[in-house]
């Protein structure tokens, strides 16, 4: 039996022992979807019951679903509805999920409650059974396939960076950096950025989610660069450089004159990230490691200036289980792939934040991330 169908398999058998058991599930998460059937596409769903395995899609899929899935049509494998242009993908799904279970299991946390009333007149006779997240649950341990794909999008991701921070120029504002990193990442293999990308020139690093604006350059000493390519698996990180064209405490930066030094804050940071290095391995509680971080940036006397949770789980998508922040009940398991994001935002200064991204194993942690930590390390 090939991976995927081992998946559903997993996915199916706990349908089974959950408080409100079913028997079928209404997959419709399009991130679920792909790593339930290999499918890439949007707007499909995945019927799924013990003895049915449909991806209902619409004629603009059907090639992509023959390419991207390769056991359609083979014992234990995948069937294909492409629904006519006239009915819609629910009405679709509807007709295939009356037979797959009486008690057919949706996505809580994915489907809204409009769709789910949708669902509910076209099947009325089978009853829907909210569920949170089991696909996520399954989809949050890797397997090495998965880590081998993560990789590859954090290889391209660092080409990517290398090529931008190259090639920037005095004059360029964030909105123009910005689009050269978008357009690297691409070049460099990936479909596009795995989120819009930050770069944040002087103290706009202080927003720790900066939008770009029309800001150059010139208007600062460093830069915040947080990026990542999607090759269909994500990547996630974080650098703060020096920036080329700027100096310390000029006319240009005037805005950062507030008494804090980068190299100080860095260091604390990159501290910070070090003590959740070593706290990260197979069965230690998420918040755990979130409090070696904080313990340490408050040491030095920074605490009160990391407003965010320290992680996040990264994979099809670029937020998922596990989190790993101060009220996480979640607990690290070997194969989970995590970021560490330790930051420091001083507001009128900026701020850095170092990310990388770690495989999760039973006796510490891997760093998947290449790029040196440093300050100034990058050239
Ligand atoms: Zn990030
Ligand atoms: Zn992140």
């Amino acid at each position: 039996m090939n991976y995927l169908a081992l998946r559903r398999q997993a996915l199916l058998r706990g349908l089974k022992t959950g408080g409100q058991p079913a028997d079928a599930i209404l997959v419709t998460c399009a991130e679920n979807v792909t790593y339930l059937t290999g499918f890439t596409g949007e707007a499909s769903y995945l019927v799924l019951g013990p003895k049915t395995a449909v991806l209902v899609t619409d004629p603009r899929f059907e090639d992509q679903a023959k390419e991207d899935c390769p056991e359609l049509g083979k014992p234990d494998g995948l069937d294909l509805h492409v629904r006519p242009h006239d009915i819609t993908t629910p009405e679709a799904a509807a007709g295939i999920l009356a037979k797959a279970g009486k008690a057919v299991g949706v996505e809580g946390t994915r489907l809204t409650l409009g769709e789910l009333e949708v669902f509910r007149a076209l099947a009325p006779k089978v009853e829907f059974v909210p569920l949170s997240g089991p696909v996520e649950a399954l989809r949050a341990v890797k397997d090495p396939g998965e880590v081998e794909r993560i990789k590859d999008s954090i290889r391209v991701a660092e080409r990517a960076f290398k090529m931008f921070v190259a090639t920037i120029a005095e004059g360029d504002t964030e909105k123009e950096m910005v689009d050269s990193l978008e357009c690297y990442t691409r070049r460099c293999g990936a479909r596009c950025s795995s989120f819009p990308p930050i770069v944040a020139v002087g103290e706009r690093g202080a927003l720790p989610h900066a939008p770009p604006t029309a800001r150059p350059l010139s208007e600062g000493s460093k830069l915040l660069i947080d990026w990542g390519a999607d090759l269909v698996y994500k990547s996630d990180m974080t650098r703060v450089v020096r920036n080329p064209y700027g100096t310390a405490l000029t006319r240009r930066n005037k805005f950062e004159r507030t008494g804090h030094q980068l190299e100080k804050v860095y260091r604390a940071v990159l501290a910070a990230q070090d003590a959740a290095i070593a706290a990260l391995r197979h069965g230690v509680a998420a918040k755990d490691v979130d409090a070696a971080a904080r313990k340490t940036l408050t040491a030095a006397g920074y605490g009160e200036f990391f407003t965010h949770g320290l992680g996040h789980g990264i994979g099809l998508e670029i937020h998922e289980a596990p989190r790993i922040r101060a009220n996480s009940a979640d607990t690290l398991e070997a194969g989970m792939v995590v970021t560490l994001e330790p930051g420091v935002y001083i507001p009128g200064w900026g701020g850095v934040r170092i990310e990388d991204d770690f495989l999760v194993t039973r006796d510490g942690c891997q760093r998947l991330t290449t790029l040196p930590r440093e300050l100034d390390a990058l050239g």
